[in-house]
Order: structure tokens, then C-alpha cells, then sequence
């Protein structure tokens, strides 16, 4: 059975077992969506005695982030160890298993350019396939060794004597001299405080922990918000309850899905022809970074809400509705979700749209129009704290203090890799690095920046490489100003804006520049100890 443990030589049941594209291997090569792995199993703690060694790396997260960096340390021969706190990787997509949960950029593109799968059974390939992917990636690149499980890093404190970070983990005491958060983005759900919440007599959950135990057959079942997980899951659910109400605080610009089934045949092609995937990626890039990049043009976006408005009027007849659900902000202020069901589904009789919830007394749900329905099961679509990395709150640097409170609430970082206050660390997904492209675009070329910086502090001696307090705030300035004149700042409410009013999510640029920006390490821009 699977070993998973940075200690384990034996390989993993899985990895070896049916699917012979799993097999282990170090070589940039295409990796295949194994079926979901349930065989993780973490090996007990060898011994109780304390582990004692300094890693040269240690990567908190096995989402795939975390296994993007943790491949790219093994392929540059650095020593490291992957901690997941959960008993699989796979992050978002081990947690987020709601029904049709699907990627919203195509699969080609999002998944990690050197792995690429040509296999994936839809353009956008759902959850179950992500995840296997994941898993697949993991046993493929050899990480199983490196990987930790049921290993949740409480705290990570800059010991400036030894310069180590240490890690507070539920196995014991780490130490690392360097430190990948890859944490998520969004990984903590939130949970709005609805006055009289705890007056529901019903059951209710999250989206990102759906709860499969209950039955949502002929219910009543009221959905709060109207995001990028609520517009997969309630047309799938929709059919079998018996009442559902939409409680939406703001309606989402909502364009047409060009999803559909990859035949075999196409799959064997990309499978023969690599190359005919990547001219599909290729061109999936461009088109994702022209549609980012149109967005600084106000009659670019006038024309993609045109394309917007027609998605409507074709769903839905009735005209109330239709204003309803017509946004009244500009597109690309806020994510811009993709659907061929949401407006089919939001026009049918027993579907009802209602404003942003309001109250809630007893099993009666009110909103802020007053209007009012009763409620069996309340399932929050209310997505994730993402302006606010909630790892923020561990992580103790240099000063002592915790990274939230130097932020105060308005998250930022240099190239939104490397935080101020915090040498030899380095956050995934990070602050202003969030781009309507794909997170693999990102991950990558963060990963280079991370080697290029381990690299640099190791070959001149250093013990320790941090941001100049200068280059934090002169980049961030920038970055400041160059959002200022975007759509993302136009006035919406969005989770891009931090509680401060600040956008400490958006990157203001093409990804092409976040790639050439990440790929470059400016001495002068750091301070090396
Ligand atoms: C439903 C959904 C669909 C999405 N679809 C897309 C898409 O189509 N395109 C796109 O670009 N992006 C999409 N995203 C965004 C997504 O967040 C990124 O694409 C990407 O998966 C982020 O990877 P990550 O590794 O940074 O984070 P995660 O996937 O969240 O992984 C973080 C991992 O860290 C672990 N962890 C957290 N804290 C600790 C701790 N203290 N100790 C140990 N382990 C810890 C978690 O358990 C988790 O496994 C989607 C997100 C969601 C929720």
C-alpha cells in the first residue's frame, strides 16, 4: 500500500497500480488524470523522538501550487518537504466537490505546461478528473517521498539566531531555512454573519464542504450568492429540489461556456501529435490574455457585455427577471463567470431570484427587498477569504509580529512572492498576482523566481535573502497606480477589494510582463544576510 513520507522508499499502491501513464518518473513528461486516488495513507511517525534536521526547504500546501514548487525544488536537486495538513493533495480540487465543480479555464491550459494531459475528457475537465490529475502529478514527478500528510503547520517564526524559519506543525517542531507558503488562495470558506443564524432549524453547509450526506430530493433549498461555485452547482440541483431561492447580493456577468466532450479520437491525437496540445494551449493563452487585456479598453468591455446581455435574453423571457439578473456594473469588476445553465435554470417556475439575504428568523429567510421564503437547507455560495490570506496570521517574521498585523488588512508583497518582514520565505499565489488567465501561468513562473532566489542566497554563502523595505514599496506603489485607471477598480464589490478599499488581489498588467518580471532576480532589490 501507499508509503506517503518523506522517509518512505517504497512507491505508492497507486502510482504503480492499473494506469501504466503513472508510473514514477523525473523527466518533464504528459501526465494522464489518473482515477481519484482514496488509497493516501499517511505512515504513522516513526518514532516519537523530535525531528531534529534543518531542511533546506520546507513547502506548506500540497494543492497545486505547493506541487508545482515542490516539482520544480526536486528537478534543481534542492532538499525539501511538502507538508499538507488534509490526508490527499489536491487542495481546491480535494475539497470543492460539489455537483458539476469544473475548472472555468480550459484544461489544457490549466494545468502545468510540462505535464501536459492528453486525456482530459471535456475542454473544461470537472472535478474528479483535476484531482486525479493532481494525484497523477504527484506520483509522477516522484513527490510521494517528500510529501507529509495529516501534517497542518500552525506557525512558522523567523528565528533570527539560527536563521531558520520554525515551523509549529501538528507532528512537532520543523525547521527549514527556507519556507513555500502555498497555503490557497482560497482555501477558507466564508461564512457571512447573517443576523439570526442560529434561529435556522434546518441544515446548511458551504459549497466547498458539501455536505453529500443530505438529500436535496423535493426540499427547499435556499442558495446565498451568486459566484463562480453557485453558477456550477444550482443547475445541477436544481431539477431535484423543490423550491430553490437565490439570494444574490449583486448579479455576475455571465458569458457562454465553450465546453463540450473531447472525442477519443482527438484524444488519441494529442496523445500521438504533443504538439498539436500545445498549439492548443497556445492559443487558449492568447485568448485569455487578449480578454485580460481588452479589459482596460471600456468599448472592448461594452462589446463583451453585449455577448453578456444576449446569454441572458436567450435563458430567460420575462423581463423582470431578466432585469434582475442584468448586472449593474462593469464586466470584469468582478470574476467573470462562464455558463450555458444559469439562465435556463434561474427561469424556471421553481426557481426564485431574491436581493442579498438580509435576516433570517427561524426557517424563514428574508432579503434585503424584504422579500421573504421559507427554507429546509441553506447552502452558502459565498466563496473564500482571498483578499486576506488567512495564513497571514501564523506567519511571525523577522519583527515578531504576525504578517496580518504589518498588513493590516491590505495584503502586499514584492512581486507578490516575497513579503516584507519575512527572509527566506516565500508565498504562493500571492498578493496583486491574480489574473483573468490561468493560475498555472502564475504558479510557474513564480516557481522560477523562488529557484532563481534560493539559488542566488546559496551560491554567494548568504544565509538569507529578504525584500529592501525600498523595492517593497516602490513596487507596490506602482502596482497601486497602475490598478487605479482598471475595471477591477471601478466601483464594485468584489473580493479583489481588501477591507481597506485596497485592490490586493488584481495584477495590473499582461502575464507576459509577470512572467518577464518573475523571471528576473534585481540584486539591488534585495538585502542578503
Ligand atoms: C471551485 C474552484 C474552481 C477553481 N477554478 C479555477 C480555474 O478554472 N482556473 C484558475 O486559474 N483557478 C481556479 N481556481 C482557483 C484555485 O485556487 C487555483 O487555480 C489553484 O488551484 C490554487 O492552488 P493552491 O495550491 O495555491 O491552493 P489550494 O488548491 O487551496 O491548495 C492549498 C493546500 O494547502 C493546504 N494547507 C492550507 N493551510 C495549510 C497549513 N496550515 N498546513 C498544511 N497545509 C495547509 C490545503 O489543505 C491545500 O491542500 C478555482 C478555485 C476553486 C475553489
Amino acid at each position: 500500500m501507499l508509503v506517503a513520507n518523506e522517509t518512505g522508499a517504497t512507491a505508492p499502491a497507486y502510482a504503480k497500480a492499473d494506469n501504466p501513464r503513472c508510473k514514477s518518473a523525473m523527466t518533464r513528461m504528459p501526465v494522464t488524470s489518473c482515477p481519484r486516488q482514496t488509497n493516501f495513507r499517511p505512515m504513522p511517525i516513526a518514532s516519537s523522538s523530535p525531528d531534529t534536521r534543518t531542511h533546506t526547504v520546507i513547502v506548506v500546501g500540497a494543492g497545486f501550487a505547493g506541487v508545482g514548487a515542490a516539482i520544480g525544488l526536486r528537478q534543481a536537486g534542492i532538499d525539501f518537504l511538502m507538508l499538507e495538513k488534509a490526508s490527499e493533495p489536491g487542495g481546491v480540487w480535494r475539497e470543492n466537490t460539489y455537483p458539476d465543480c469544473a475548472c472555468d479555464i480550459p484544461s489544457s491550459f490549466y494545468s502545468y505546461s510540462f505535464a501536459p494531459n492528453p486525456r482530459w475528457s471535456r475542454m473544461f475537465a470537472r472535478q474528479e478528473e483535476i484531482k486525479g490529475y493532481c494525484d497523477s502529478t504527484v506520483a509522477t514527478f516522484g513527490l510521494l517521498p517528500h510529501l507529509r500528510l495529516n501534517c497542518e503547520m500552525n506557525k512558522a517564526s523567523w528565528n533570527e539566531a539560527e536563521k531558520l524559519w520554525h515551523l509549529d506543525t501538528s507532528q512537532g517542531l520543523l525547521r527549514a531555512r527556507f519556507v513555500v507558503m502555498a497555503c490557497g488562495p482560497m482555501h477558507v470558506p466564508v461564512m457571512p454573519d447573517i443576523p439570526g443564524l442560529d434561529t435556522f432549524q434546518g441544515q446548511s453547509f458551504h459549497s466547498a464542504r458539501w455536505r453529500h450526506d443530505i438529500d436535496l430530493q423535493g426540499k427547499r433549498v435556499a442558495v446565498i450568492g451568486s459566484g463562480a461555485s453557485a453558477i456550477q452547482f444550482v443547475p445541477a440541483i436544481a431539477p431535484q429540489v423543490a423550491q430553490l431561492t437565490l439570494f444574490q447580493r449583486t448579479a455576475p456577468w455571465v458569458l457562454p461556456k465553450m465546453d463540450f466532450k473531447i472525442s477519443v479520437a482527438w484524444q488519441e491525437r494529442f496523445t500521438r501529435f504533443p504538439w498539436l496540445q500545445s498549439l492548443l494551449r497556445t492559443a487558449l493563452y492568447l485568448q485569455f490574455e487578449t480578454l485580460n487585456f481588452s479589459l482596460k479598453f471600456p468599448r472592448a468591455i461594452a462589446r463583451l457585455q453585449i455577448a453578456g446581455l444576449k446569454n441572458i435574453a436567450r435563458g430567460i423571457k420575462d423581463p423582470t427577471l431578466r432585469q434582475k439578473v442584468t448586472p449593474n456594473f462593469s464586466l470584469g469588476c468582478k470574476r467573470i463567470l462562464q455558463s450555458n445553465t444559469w439562465y435556463k435554470t434561474l427561469a424556471q417556475p421553481t426557481v426564485q431570484v431574491f436581493s442579498g439575504i438580509a435576516r433570517i428568523e427561524g426557517n424563514r429567510l428574508v432579503s434585503s427587498h424584504g422579500e421573504r421564503c421559507e427554507a429546509d437547507i441553506i447552502i452558502w455560495g459565498t466563496g473564500f477569504e482571498v483578499a486576506e490570506p488567512p495564513a497571514a496570521q501564523a506567519i511571525f517574521g523577522l519583527s515578531g509580529r504576525a504578517l496580518s498585523t504589518h498588513w493590516k488588512g491590505s495584503a502586499s508583497a514584492y512581486l507578490g512572492t516575497l513579503l516584507e518582514d519575512c527572509p527566506n520565505l516565500f508565498m504562493m499565489c500571492g498578493p496583486n498576482l491574480y489574473a483573468f488567465s490561468s493560475a498555472f501561468v502564475m504558479i510557474e513562473a513564480q516557481v522560477k523566481f523562488i529557484l532563481a532566489a534560493i539559488r542566488s542566497t546559496e551560491a554567494k554563502a548568504h544565509a538569507s535573502i529578504s525584500v529592501a523595505p525600498a523595492a517593497h514599496q516602490g513596487y507596490n506603489q506602482t502596482v497601486q497606480l497602475a490598478l487605479m485607471k482598471t475595471v477591477w477598480n471601478s466601483g464594485c464589490s468584489s473580493y479583489f477589494i481588501d477591507r481597506n478599499g485596497n485592490n490586493s488581489t488584481n495584477w495590473p498588467w499582461t502575464t507576459f510582463y509577470m512572467r518577464w518580471r518573475l523571471a528576473r532576480l534585481r540584486s539591488g532589490d534585495f538585502t542578503k544576510g
